[in-house]
């Protein structure tokens, strides 16, 4: 039986665990209209609803709820919509993720930039007036050791307000360091919540320790990050069932650590990318359903929609709840001035963030280049 205080749970693999008896497909499938429209109508949503929320009847009222995701967005974060650009510093990776261009066995050309390097990228990334950036790396700490991100952070911190990192899991006390040297998010997507499929598609590496994967994004907000964001790799696992586990981990997150701004992205494999073969495709109207789903539970959550999606459907997401862009991304070391290596994945929406600005907006938003800096 699941448990009814997620946050009384000492981890969130314990929460994941406690529903291992609870057939949510099941549960979902016997929803009407009836419980549909109470849900959208609650002020504060359990699980139940939010899985009320992702069930096929639900399909029936996405007006209702895009209606509602607008307002409780206009509430939170106003007309506004926050920009950032991906900045790869290395794709030297000890993993085997069935999924990725950058795992070990893929014969490509590995790269990690030194630090002058990664200051021209800096400042020709600056030159956009982008304040925010997410700094990835593959995951390889011989290649990028603590100590040497530590360092990255401290001088890209004399070039953007925000720093924020999409890296291999650290242990509560490295967040704290890259706290000290600048770092105020952090981005770890546990890819998929089924053990069962985690270990088929993640073969080899440390990242086949689902345990300390899951557990990541609470070191994180224990070591005090300002800003901590999940999410699951759709395509991966069962689409509801992943839609659900990374909806519940955001809660969890913001209702146990209430000092830190939780958000939650909905990336989707590109399935010509993938050697993966059957992937459990997320359509674009599943894909709505999940984002309005995820604002109606998460009223307060930030929501990001990457490149990977079509510039056509990005500019559609803007009104219905979603907080944060990136743009003008190159996914690949060097990719703003050297081009280094091959893409980790191919961006469907490369407009540049002039472009980006403009479509804002044109949709009568605000874009957000720079909303926070460490005080003095
Ligand atoms: S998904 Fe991340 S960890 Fe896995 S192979 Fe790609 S870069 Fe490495």
């Amino acid at each position: 039986m699941p448990v009814t205080s997620i946050t009384s749970m000492e981890s969130f693999e314990n929460v994941v665990d406690s529903f291992k008896d609870f057939d949510i497909y099941e549960f979902m499938n016997k929803r009407n209209d009836n419980d549909v429209q109470k849900a959208i109508a609650k002020d504060k949503l359990n699980y139940r609803d939010f899985l009320t929320l992702l069930s096929p009847k639900a399909k029936n009222h996405l007006e209702s709820m895009a209606q509602k995701s607008h307002k409780l967005t206009v509430q939170h974060f106003g007309k506004t919509m926050k920009l950032y650009t991906p900045l790869y510093i290395s794709n030297s990776c000890s993993n085997e993720c069935v999924y990725c261009g950058f795992r070990r066995s893929e014969k490509i050309p590995r790269y990690t930039m030194n630090m002058d390097e990664i200051e021209e990228e800096a400042k020709e990334i600056a030159k956009t007036g982008l304040k925010h950036i997410l700094v990835l790396t593959g995951e390889d700490k011989k290649a990028v050791s603590v100590e040497y991100f530590g360092e990255v952070v401290k001088m890209l911190k004399s070039h953007f307000s925000s720093v924020s990192m999409e890296t291999y899991p650290m242990d509560t006390e490295d967040y704290m360091y890259l706290k000290e040297c600048g770092i105020d998010g952090l981005t770890i997507y546990q890819e998929t919540y089924n053990k069962d499929k985690y270990k088929k598609v993640h073969l080899a590496g440390k990242k086949k320790d689902y345990s300390y994967r899951i557990n990541t994004p609470e070191r994180g907000a224990k070591a005090g990050l300002r800003v901590v964001g999940v999410g699951t790799l759709f395509g991966l696992g069962e689409t509801k069932e992943e839609a659900f586990f990374s909806g519940v981990h955001a809660k969890y997150l913001q209702d146990k650590y209430i000092e830190t701004e939780v958000n939650i992205s909905i990336p989707r494999i590109n399935a010509k990318e993938t050697d993966l073969g059957e992937i459990n495709v997320l359509d674009d109207a599943e894909f709505i359903q999940v984002l309005l789903a995820y604002r109606l539970f998460l009223p307060k959550s930030g929501i990001t929609v990457s490149t990977r999606e079509r510039g056509t459907f990005r500019d559609k997401l803007i009104p219905i709840g979603v907080t944060m862009m990136s743009a003008g991304s190159k996914t690949n070391v060097g990719g703003y001035t050297g081009e280094f290596t091959t893409n980790q994945f191919d961006i469907s929406d490369p407009r540049s963030v002039d472009d980006m600005i403009k479509v804002v907006n044109e949709s009568g938003y605000q874009p957000i280049l720079k909303d926070w800096e460490l005080p003095l």
